[in-house]
């Protein structure tokens, strides 16, 4: 069931203990998994190993997430010296959660030319594993916080027993693992039944991350949400949901950052719907999402037509205007004239 090499593991200890200041970097615009992997490891480095770490993100996380974030964070819009500082002073480098540094963005540049050794930790199709000294790469689990788990029960201070893991190390995981499963609903593996029971056994409590995650958001996110699925919803006749969020109605609602996630998801609900996407309008581009039913790939879908990447069936990218689109209101028309391209392949 456990997903890890033992000699990959061995190479980390060893990688471990002759390390003297870590940075461990997530991915712009960080989700649960992202803010999770980071906080778990973080946790584990400082806790368990004394050493004098950061996790390290470009941006800073959404209101929705702020519970995952950790004091020892930096964020590099709003901490760009001490980020690149940090940087510099480290001779360990490990990146989770997303498969090369391109996703770091303003980050990118000083970890690539980091003389520090460099570590990758993700689930993700297409490593970049010449970057890295040592890869952990698999996309056959739910998350980068499950296979972080696993990786952390393979050390040796932690002999396959979650309980001598910090209690902050073990809530990070249960939260990363239930933002990518969508509390369960997706990329659910025999081995994430396997490491939430060891979470639980480990006395996480999972109910009030659920509190954290699903029961504290605005009442304005619920208002949105009805308008998108009552005025924005638009089905094409071969099964193609789409919404999008423009600069007016994100206004009109007062949708924060975070306040549209999961949105995606409700038109698969449809039976003749096979691909879901929503756009979320920003400076010069839409931000997209894309969920697709099985056989059917949104994952080609965003490679193909929106920059962008993911997994098979819960990927993202973007859509640039005026590059991709002369305009913001031809959205709609491109995603209906490239869906219907690519589904008559
Ligand atoms: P979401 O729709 O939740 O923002 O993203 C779903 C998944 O798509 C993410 O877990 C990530 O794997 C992928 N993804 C999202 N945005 C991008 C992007 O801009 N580039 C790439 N390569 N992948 C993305
Ligand atoms: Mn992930």
């Amino acid at each position: 069931m456990d997903p890890i090499r033992q000699d990959a593991t061995l190479l980390l200890d060893r990688l471990l203990s002759g390390a003297r200041q870590v940075i461990v970097v997530g991915h712009t615009h960080p989700d649960g998994d992202a803010l999770g992997s980071v906080g778990a490891m973080t946790a584990y480095l400082a806790e368990k190993r004394g050493l004098t770490v950061r996790g390290i993100f470009p941006d800073t996380p959404p209101e929705t997430l702020r519970f995952l974030c950790r004091e020892d964070f930096l964020y590099a819009d709003a901490q760009r010296e001490a980020s690149l500082r940090f940087i510099g002073g480290s001779d360990l480098v490990i990146l989770q959660d997303c498969n090369n540094f391109t996703r770091t963005e303003a980050l990118a540049e000083s970890l690539r030319a980091s003389l520090a050794t460099k570590i990758l930790i993700d689930h993700h199709l297409n490593p970049d594993r010449d970057a890295f000294r040592l890869v952990f790469s698999t996309p056959d689990v739910s998350s980068a916080s499950e296979l972080l788990y696993w990786i952390l029960l393979d050390l040796p201070d932690v002999a396959g027993d979650a309980r001598n893991l910090p209690a902050d190390c073990l809530a990070s995981l249960m939260a990363g693992m239930t933002t990518d499963t969508n509390n369960f609903a997706n990329s659910v593996f025999p081995s994430t039944l396997q490491m939430a029971g060891g979470l639980l056994a480990a006395g996480v409590d999972r109910d009030g991350i659920l509190d954290q995650l699903y029961h504290n958001y605005r009442e304005n996110r619920v208002r949105g949400m009805g308008y998108f699925q009552n005025e924005a919803l638009h089905i094409t006749g071969q099964g193609v949901a789409y919404m999008i969020a423009t600069r007016s109605v994100i206004e009109r609602f007062d949708l924060r950052e975070g306040e549209t996630e999961g949105l995606v998801n409700v038109p698969l609900s449809i039976g003749k719907v096979r691909l879901s996407l929503f756009l979320k309008e920003d400076k010069g581009f839409f931000r997209v999402s894309i969920r697709s039913k099985r056989g059917t790939s949104a994952q080609q879908l965003a490679v193909r037509y929106f920059h962008g990447g993911g997994h098979e069936n819960a990927s993202g990218g973007r859509l640039f205007f005026p590059e991709d689109i002369p305009s913001p209101e031809e959205a709609a028309a491109y995603i209906e004239q490239v869906s219907s391209a690519f589904l008559n392949e």
